[in-house]
């Protein structure tokens, strides 16, 4: 029986020591939309209160308001809280150096609490406890390479969820689709020579990638800085289209809002870009996508842009 919604579960991760059950399920394509699929939201109060500013600010507020809606209230929608990751687990996606010198900076425990999340929300979706995910974050993932961050990633939390379904014996495909639009050259340098892992990676012309390579499944999709929603949502089809070919087990959503007309980054989105988007991975992905908060600081923004997409999953 679903748990209900007013149940807040703690989720014991346990780092890469992790057994995962036997039921794996590949994603179903189809129509139908995700209604009904079983939702998990991850949250920690932490996110907000020592995440990396400014991101950090939109955390809580957009957390809120997802609540206020009564997505979080729905029968089929589960908020889990995650725990860090544990360093044996990092020590496999990243240097001992650059561990080091993310636990100098300051922003080490909400790192790989945010890392937690995602690998909590893999594993829950592979292992069938879940149909899909969205992850708040107090710190990004996608610059962070194997000894680097910079831009608000500190730990690549999507390839350290990898790595640990990969440790627990996951052996199916992965998909990645990046629609943040800030060049995803973290994840590229630690996935962008596994052909078992489809890195899609929208940007906007950033002179970081272009390491483009089909044998490696690396798709880039180079946007004008002032691509609108027809655009977007055009080759979002095209990469999601993609992305079924490629059948994979799980996809990852790097869900960076910074593409709103009026927030940081590139591109000029409007509300309705997000779930339209949703929408477009949903039709694909009826189940198995874990959506992972990236970019964008305008709080109003993530309010909009967030609750778009969950209304639809839930
Ligand atoms: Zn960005």
């Amino acid at each position: 029986m679903r748990k209900s919604q007013a149940e807040r579960v703690h989720n014991p991760f346990v780092g890469f020591s992790f057994q995962m059950t036997q039921t794996t399920k590949k994603c179903d394509s189809g129509v139908g939309g995700a209604a009904k699929s079983k939702l998990i939201v991850v949250y920690h109060r932490d996110f907000a209160s020592h995440g990396y500013p400014p991101l950090k600010d939109r955390v809580e507020p957009c957390f809120n308001h997802i609540k206020e809606t009564g997505i979080l209230s729905r029968e089929n929608v589960q908020i889990v809280e995650p725990q860090p990751v544990l360093d044996e687990l990092l020590y496999l996606v990243h240097t001992k150096r650059h561990v080091a010198d993310v636990k100098a900076s300051g922003y080490f425990e909400v790192a790989a609490r945010s890392a937690g999340g995602v690998v909590t929300a893999a594993q829950m979706i592979v292992g069938g406890a879940a149909d899909n995910a969205f992850c708040f974050v107090g710190a990004a993932g996608h610059h962070a390479s194997r000894e680097g961050y910079w831009g608000f990633c500190f730990l690549n939390d999507i390839c350290i969820a990898i790595k640990h379904l990969r440790t627990g014996g996951f052996s199916e495909k992965v998909a990645i689709i990046d629609i943040d639009p800030h060049y995803g050259d973290g994840t590229r340098d630690i996935i962008g020579e596994d052909p078992s892992i489809l890195h899609i990676n929208f940007h906007s012309g950033s002179p970081r990638g272009e390491r483009h390579s089909d044998e490696m499944n690396n798709l880039d999709i180079c946007l004008p800085f002032d691509a609108t929603d027809e655009v977007f949502i055009s080759y979002a089809r095209m990469a999601v289209d993609e992305a079924h070919k490629f059948s994979p087990g799980i996809v990852f959503v790097v869900f960076g809002y910074d593409s709103h007309e009026s927030d940081y980054g590139a591109f000029r989105l409007s509300d309705e870009a997000y779930p339209r988007f949703a929408q477009a991975v949903g039709l694909r992905f009826p189940r198995g996508v874990c959506y992972v908060l990236s970019g964008g600081s305008g709080v109003e923004n993530g309010k909009r842009a967030i609750a778009g997409v969950l209304s639809y999953l839930s």
